[in-house]
């Protein structure tokens, strides 16, 4: 039997191996597509209202005409069909297949919506204890890196020069020195018993477990503020953290040569980390 991932493409359901995307699909020929990603644990999806309807906010920023309910529909009874427990859910909407040309096709065509869950192992289980590396480099990317587009050049560079590096991420800064996030994550620091972040903005990703670390430091009241951490202030912090779909809560001990605080997670991390938890084992 394979064990080709069960997925969705354009409405119908068949074994990932077997899709065959045209070569004249716009996502592939531009870039011109959004994508989301999603964590399933205990067999659901986790924070599915909040991913689809960044899903569709991205969907009327490209003004690609395709359903959101539609696809909410079409994640539920893969799902279902895979029966995968512990996994995610990848979504990619492309604008169409059309003869290539710049400017949107007219007639609009129909948009290519794909959708596969596959099992996934958890690559960060170790990391998320002992904490992980970063390196920094300078953002490259374009400057609407609040929508998440399949255009992914300079994360995906940042990424191989963090793992050559033998480091987990790759932390992007701007040309004044601004910690912006990672490569596939957003990044916070913890100061004085205060949460630090980049204010959202035009610059960075709306991250979805960012907005539940925001949740979980007000449960535990802590003070979370949206201030850009700085390169230079890294060896005054007293711990730093990524968050992301797989990552989930993931300590950070040096970046680049600097140590980050007792150079092991710290405390405010880990209480992070075990409300995260909780909020997972709801699902059960
Ligand atoms: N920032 C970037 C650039 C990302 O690509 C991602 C996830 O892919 C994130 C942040 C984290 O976002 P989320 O928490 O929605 O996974």
């Amino acid at each position: 039997m394979s064990d080709s991932p069960w997925a969705n493409w354009n409405g119908e359901e068949q074994l990932l191996d077997s899709v065959h995307v045209p070569a004249t699909d716009r996502g592939f020929l531009f870039g011109d597509a959004i994508y989301e990603v999603l964590r399933v644990y205990h067999g659901q999806p986790f924070l599915f209202e909040q991913h689809l309807a960044r899903l569709e906010k991205n969907l009327r920023q490209l003004r690609i005409n395709s359903d959101a309910a539609v696809i909410r529909q079409r994640i539920t009874a893969l799902l279902q069909r895979s029966q995968v427990q512990d996994g995610v859910v990848y979504i990619q909407v492309t604008r169409g297949s059309a003869p290539r040309t710049h400017r949107f096709p007219e007639p609009a065509v129909r948009p290519n919506e794909l959708i596969w869950v596959a099992p996934q192992g958890d690559p960060y289980a170790a990391l998320r204890t002992i904490g992980g590396k970063a390196i920094t480099t300078r953002d490259l990317r374009w400057k609407r890196c609040d929508i998440k587009s399949v255009n992914l050049l300079a994360n995906v560079l940042a990424a191989e020069d963090a793992h050559a590096a033998g480091c987990v991420e790759a932390l992007f800064t701007d040309d004044t020195g601004r910690l912006i996030e990672g490569s596939r994550t957003s990044l916070f620091g913890v100061r004085s018993g205060e949460i630090l972040t980049a204010p959202l903005g035009s610059n960075l990703l709306p991250g979805i477990t960012r907005q539940l670390l925001t949740e979980l430091a007000a449960t535990a009241g802590i003070t979370l503020r949206e201030e850009a951490l700085r390169v230079e202030h890294l060896s005054d912090l007293d711990e730093l953290f990524l968050t992301g779909t797989t990552t989930e809560i993931l300590p950070l001990i040096q970046v680049d040569d600097v140590t980050i605080g007792k150079g092991q997670p710290g405390p405010v991390t880990q209480r992070l980390q075990a409300e995260y938890r909780r909020v997972v084992d709801r699902l059960k």
